[in-house]
This record gives C-alpha cells, structure tokens and sequence, in this order.
C-alpha cells in the first residue's frame, strides 16, 4: 500500500515544520496555513481516521491539540481556536490518517469558516436519539 503523506513525514521522508514529537505524537505545522499557525496533529501509527482509532492514542492526540490551542492564545495573540477533526471524504477528509486541526482564530473573518445550518426540520428526532442511545 502507498503510504499517505503524513506517514512520509511521520518517516523523514517529507519535510515539515516540526512542533512537537514523542514516541506515539507528531504536531507540525499544516502546509496550507488556514490561519496564522494553523496545526496538525498525528499519530505515528497510522489509523485512517478519528473513528478508527485506539482511545489511548487518540487522547494523547488530544492532549497535544489542546496544549497547542493555549499557547495560540497565550503567545501568537489568537483570540480563539477552532480543534476539529475530519472523517472521511464526505466530511471534508483528505488525508486518509487520523489528524487533527488545531487553527487559531485572530478575526471571525478569516480564511476558515464553519457554518451550522438548522436542518431539524422533517426529521424524526426520537427514533433518530434512540438509534444513537441504544448503539452507546
Ligand atoms: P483534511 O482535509 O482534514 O484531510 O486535512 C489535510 C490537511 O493536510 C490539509 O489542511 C493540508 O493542507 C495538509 N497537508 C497536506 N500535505 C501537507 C504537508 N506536506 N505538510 C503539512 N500539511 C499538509
């Protein structure tokens, strides 16, 4: 199998901004710089997705998503972050290896934008919380 761009980073094969290492973590700066400081943050063992991965692995993702996250705020003067995480190609998921955005938000305006549109209407809202309920 062709191995996926973070695993070539992940190798020393690429490249990256390096923020952060340890035996199970890698953070590097994202290439695209959606914001000032936009991050990335990755597990070294590749698992293609949030939903796919160990638990341990993914808090320690986590662990290091947040502490990035404080120091946006602390010392690049962002005034808020966005952390998210996309599964699948539906989602917005281009990279098939677990990540996770850490991009800090200087201005509501700026290049990222995340719009929730109300779309409750017509849904079974019940049977569709005790589908998610009993599957806990
Ligand atoms: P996603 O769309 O959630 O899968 O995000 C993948 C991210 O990987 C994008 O924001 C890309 O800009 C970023 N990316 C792709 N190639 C590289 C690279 N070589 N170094 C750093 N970031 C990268």
């Amino acid at each position: 199998m062709e191995k996926d761009i973070f695993c070539k980073i992940i190798d020393g094969e690429i490249p990256c901004y390096k923020l952060y290492e340890d035996v199970d973590v890698i953070a590097f700066l994202d290439i695209s710089q959606v914001t000032k400081g936009h991050a990335l943050v990755v597990p070294k063992e590749h698992y293609d997705n949030f939903l796919s991965t160990p638990a341990p692995i993914m808090h320690k993702v986590f662990d290091i998503a947040q502490r990035i996250g404080q120091i946006d705020i602390q010392f690049l003067g962002a005034k808020g972050v966005n952390i998210l995480t996309n599964c699948y190609e539906t989602a917005g998921q281009t990279v098939k290896h677990f990540h996770v955005h850490v991009i800090p938000r200087y201005s509501k305006e700026e290049g990222f934008m995340l719009e929730m549109k109300a779309g409750a209407e017509g849904l079974n809202l019940p049977v569709i919380a005790q589908t998610i309920k009993d599957n806990l």
